[in-house]
């Protein structure tokens, strides 16, 4: 069984990290940091440090580290998701700023999503960090499509989700 593991990783893997949370994954990021800086904040948090850095500093011997090597987003996403479950469902989560998204009505969209959107009467959500829109169109199918190739799997979509 998988355990649900919450990461905490820096800027370099921003891509691999954007993809986490699309799937439900809980990625906290600090740009800029240093690996010790990331260990410090993962002991404070009870997170595991995402890298693709090499050391372990001796003083941080008892933080769990998942090392993952750059450049290959698509075998470090297979890696995590075989090893460790997410946090929260497939499309809850905000991908820029990993905070659980909020459901919201097409009223409350009018105005802040294309009108083609509100018209599909599809599932909006909204980040209450960074003020986005999300709604399952080209891109989310897309990476669905991306997300089922590289992991072999079928991947729930947004309208089936859970509400956040
Ligand atoms: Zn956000």
């Amino acid at each position: 069984m998988r355990p649900a593991t919450r990461f905490v990783t820096d800027a370099s893997l921003d891509q691999l990290a954007r993809r986490l949370r699309f799937l439900g994954h809980d990625v906290v990021t600090h740009r800029g940091a240093r690996l010790e800086e990331l260990f410090d904040a993962a002991a404070i948090d009870g997170r595991t440090v995402l890298t693709s850095s090499d050391r372990h500093p001796k003083r941080y011997a008892a933080i769990a580290a998942l090392r993952v090597p750059r450049g290959d987003l698509a075998g470090a996403l297979r890696t995590i998701t075989e090893q460790h479950a997410p946090t929260s469902a497939p499309w809850s989560r905000c991908p820029t700023c990993n905070v659980a998204l909020h459901a919201r009505s097409t009223f409350e969209a009018r105005g802040e999503v294309p009108g083609r959107v509100t018209r599909m009467n599809v599932r909006l959500t909204w980040c209450p960090s960074c003020g986005q829109w999300f709604w399952p169109g080209s891109h989310v199918a897309r990476l669905t499509a991306w997300f089922e190739a590289t992991l072999d799997r079928p991947i729930p979509r947004p309208e089936s989700g859970e509400p956040a």
